[in-house]
């Protein structure tokens, strides 16, 4: 079903720019784990603090973890925000905002109606246990109260 609304076409647009990709202490210690480093050696060489949230990295303007013709290279264990795109909040209360995405990612269908991708994101969201409720988490992510108001 959520072919309907979403098949990423791997363009890496989502991996480019200032960064903005929030990980949670529960997802750093799996990538650091993944990537054989300690919890500090990982933070010391891919995470920048925000306020009170930890961001990954960028490099030459992209994502630390992006690869060109490779991807992402944290694929496995790679942080919530990431999977989640395009269901993120904005994108699921707001239908400019949602319209902005379509342009933005190749991999929105462009004929999904805004209920139809509110209902099959958090559809997604929901199965693959992407909902945040996490302090240092993501507020793209912070969609629990949507669930209730969907019939
Ligand atoms: S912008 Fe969209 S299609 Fe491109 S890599 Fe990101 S999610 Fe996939
Ligand atoms: S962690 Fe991976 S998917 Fe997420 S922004 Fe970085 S390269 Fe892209």
């Amino acid at each position: 079903m959520e072919e309907i609304a979403f098949e990423c076409q791997r363009c890496g647009q989502c991996c480019e720019g200032k960064g903005g990709i929030v990980v949670t202490l529960e997802e750093q210690e799996k990538i650091a784990a993944f990537l054989e480093l300690s919890l500090e050696e990982f933070q010391h060489s891919c995470i920048h603090k925000v306020q009170d949230k930890a961001h990954l990295k960028v490099k030459n303007n992209f994502c630390l973890f992006f690869a060109p013709k490779k991807g992402c290279l944290i694929h496995p264990v790679k942080p919530k925000v990431c999977a989640a795109w395009p269901y993120f909040r904005g994108n699921l209360v707001d239908e400019s905002a949602f319209s902005l995405a379509k342009e933005y990612c190749p991999g929105i269908n462009p004929q999904i109606s805004f209920a139809e991708f509110k209902k099959i994101g958090l559809y997604y969201l929901q199965k693959n246990n992407l909902i945040c409720q996490e302090k240092d988490g993501p507020t793209a992510l912070k969609v629990a109260d949507l669930l209730n108001n969907e019939g």
